[in-house]
């Protein structure tokens, strides 16, 4: 067993001070019964704890770092950035550039609106959506989480909740109300409620492919599906790129799939590590918000000089190196020596994967949506997820979260994961 004892005292000192210890819920590993990690330092694929552990990192802090911990350029820009002030709250030349570069990426997008969070972006494109159509419900799919506000918190993610009832205690019964929750995958579900209810629904939104139920992609046609049948009811389609966005491809899963939405949500990566958000659409959608529009949203920092830094020198990389080929091969190799080991230990077991992002559920598939999802067995995760630990591999302390590739994982990081795999089955 590794030495934990500086982060076990750390631990218990934060929770005197801190909700359980933690600035957001899953990081305090509650549901793997152990104590979390604290990270003091991370390079490339590894992360280092405050007692000298090393890890290989499939965390990767939650989807953003695709370009590995410290990526040399990114530290550049944000060095240079900081030197020149933290923060105006009035327009950059460095946001129109940030702006320029998502519009050139982003098929659906042409105009764009910074934030300071994934929540803050699917919060601002419902409004959005709301204010365009002048209707009030929206169609969200269980298992698929927009962040934490009020409305999109019905059957999110890892949560336990039953339709249209908040999964928060706090959450107004009313405003969950205004959300329609059915079945990822489901076309059908989606098709019945628009007959019951035609022309009352400002939005679908949906991560094209689910992140936080663990990774399930979309089946063939589900997303063409939702595309004509928002298009056909009046309703606008928001795909919520937050995890997908500049993963899957440069213009996200909307390029890899080949479908259009109306309103697009982006996050993680494209902030490079700091906090940042964004969403867009075309001109005469994004032109219902204020100051041209009567749409309201704004931020004291949104559009922050060390945030925009950080995402636009990780969005020129990703343009000049198109490390999506490369990604896909890393993450292929992993799956593929993965199953490997697990159908020789004879181990039940699916693998879903879409490009570097993927996940392993114990559980025999295939899973298509939460209501599957939640089948996997969660105990044989948390002995796997403690032996990975041991073994120097840092998964998602989650049996339904991902595990994100990222261009720093090298064959001996592969090699070594394997190895860790094979010790802990
Ligand atoms: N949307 C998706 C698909 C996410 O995965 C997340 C976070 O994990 C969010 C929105 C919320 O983003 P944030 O945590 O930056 O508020």
């Amino acid at each position: 067993m590794k030495n934990n004892s500086t982060s076990e005292a750390l631990f218990e000192k934060a929770q005197a001070v801190i909700p359980g210890g933690v600035n957001s819920p899953v990081r305090a590993f509650k549901s793997v019964g152990l104590p979390p990690r604290f990270i003091q330092s991370g390079s490339g694929s590894k992360i280092r704890d405050v007692d000298g552990n090393e890890f290989i990192d499939f965390v990767g802090s939650w989807g953003p770092l695709i370009l590995g911990h410290a990526h040399p350029e990114i530290v550049d820009a944000l060095s240079d950035a900081m030197r020149k002030g933290t923060s105006f709250g009035a327009p950059t030349r460095q946001e129109l550039e940030m702006a320029q570069t998502i519009a050139d990426m982003v098929p659906s997008i042409e105009k764009v609106r910074l934030v300071n969070s994934g929540t803050e972006a699917a919060m601002s494109a419902i409004r959005l959506a709301r204010g365009v159509t002048g209707r009030e419900k929206i169609l969200k799919f269980s298992g698929c989480y927009h962040g934490h506000s009020d409305g999109l918190l019905a059957r999110a993610g890892s949560g336990a909740a039953t339709l249209s009832v908040p999964d928060s205690q706090g959450v107004p019964r009313n405003v969950v109300q205004q959300t329609v929750v059915v079945p990822f995958n489901d076309l059908q579900a989606v098709r019945s409620e628009i007959e019951d209810n035609p022309n009352r629904l400002a939005a679908i939104i949906v991560e094209p492919v689910a992140g936080n139920m663990g990774v399930v992609p979309p089946n063939p046609g589900f997303l063409e599906g939702l595309r004509k049948l928002c298009t056909r009811d009046g309703a606008l389609l928001i795909f919520d790129e937050v995890i997908t966005g500049f993963r899957l491809a440069p213009g996200g899963a909307q390029e890899y799939y080949g479908v259009t939405p109306d309103i697009t949500c982006l996050g993680k990566i494209i902030g490079g590590g700091l906090p940042v958000g964004a969403f867009g659409g075309s001109s005469d959608i994004m032109d219902h918000l204020a100051p041209v529009g009567g749409v309201y949203q704004a931020g004291t920092l949104s559009g922050n000089p060390l945030a925009v830094a950080a995402g636009l020198a990780m969005l020129k990389i990703l343009k000049r190196d198109n490390p999506y080929p490369e990604l896909e091969a890393k993450a292929s190799r992993l799956t593929d020596g993965l199953k490997q080991i697990l159908d020789e230990k004879k181990v039940v077991h699916t693998i879903n994967r879409v490009g570097s992002m993927f996940s392993l559920f114990f559980h025999p598939g295939p899973i298509t949506c939460y209501e599957e999802a939640l089948g996997a067995d969660r105990t044989e995760f948390s002995r796997f997820f403690a032996s990975m630990l041991d073994n120097g591999v840092y998964l998602a302390p989650s049996a339904f979260e991902a595990w994100f590739v990222n261009v720093t994982h090298s064959d001996a990081d592969i090699d070594a994961t394997l190895d860790a795999v094979r010790g802990s089955i």
